[in-house]
């Protein structure tokens, strides 16, 4: 059996991968609201589909570890069902896994987000870590942001982002079993529909102005998921894994 996921071997055939130094993936997600149409678990299971696609493409030389399925997502409590980790939390629970993978002899870590939301916790144990582990390589990455131009391509609304044109494409082409393709509807799609605090917060982008989803968007979505196809999210996500697999390559024989 050929399996690239830790989960699915045993602790010998982990400890056998040791010594060629493989880089291990570790998928984050989120479990938080996305509308009428998506899944809580749809930041997660974005990442782990991408992973397993990196890994086969990448042909032993990186392993799946385990996934960090709940997020930071603060910013989505309001809907129900949205589970949070703060900041510190998140960012200890990312450290005790880099410290037992350390243990064990890995010193190459990649974690893929789906969830932009753990973008900031990230940078920070990736800072703290130069010191305490300073033979460590970490690195991360979002996904959605490594496919700017098949996004723009898809001509998205004024506004848009979370649950909208974007992730439901991706969605659409990795789990379309879980998309409730009937019940998907737009959210925000135009700054007027804003409040005025959230139009100057969405507008500018930076300086950034952090505001709860209630606030942005009444369905918690923001842009309209029903514009796109399973072939857009095939575009976007062949981009995304193209992206995450040359890294590995290049950092591999570096
Ligand atoms: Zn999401």
């Amino acid at each position: 059996m050929t399996t690239h996921r830790m989960g699915e071997m045993t602790t010998l055939e982990i400890a056998d991968t040791v010594p060629s130094q493989p880089i291990v993936l570790l998928p984050a997600g989120a479990f938080e609201q996305h509308g009428p149409g998506l899944p809580m678990a749809t930041d997660l299971i974005r990442a782990e589909r991408v992973c397993a696609q990196v890994a086969d493409l990448a042909g032993g030389r990186a392993l799946i570890g385990p996934s960090i399925p709940v997020g930071v997502s603060p910013h989505h409590l309001a809907f129900a069902g949205t589970m949070s980790l703060s900041t510190t939390t998140f960012a200890a629970v990312v450290r005790d896994y880099l410290l037992s993978l350390h243990r064990h002899g890995f010193r190459r870590v990649l974690v893929v987000t789906g969830h932009g939301g753990n973008n900031a916790a990230l940078t920070t144990v990736a800072q703290d870590l130069l010191v305490e582990l300073p033979d460590l390589e970490l690195a991360w990455t979002p996904l959605t942001t490594l496919a700017r131009t098949e996004v723009a391509a898809l001509d998205p609304s004024e506004v848009h982002g979370h649950s909208g044109e974007a992730e439901t494409a991706q969605m659409l082409t990795l789990a379309p079993e879980l998309v409730r393709t009937d019940l998907l509807e737009p959210g925000t799609t135009t700054l007027d529909q804003f409040d005025p605090v959230s139009r100057v917060a969405r507008t500018h982008g930076q300086p950034t102005l952090t505001l709860p989803y209630d606030r942005l968007s009444k369905n918690g979505v923001l842009g309209d998921p029903r514009r796109v196809t399973p072939e857009d999210g095939e575009a976007i996500v062949q981009a995304i894994v193209q992206r995450i697999t040359t890294f590995i390559q290049d950092w591999d024989t570096a």
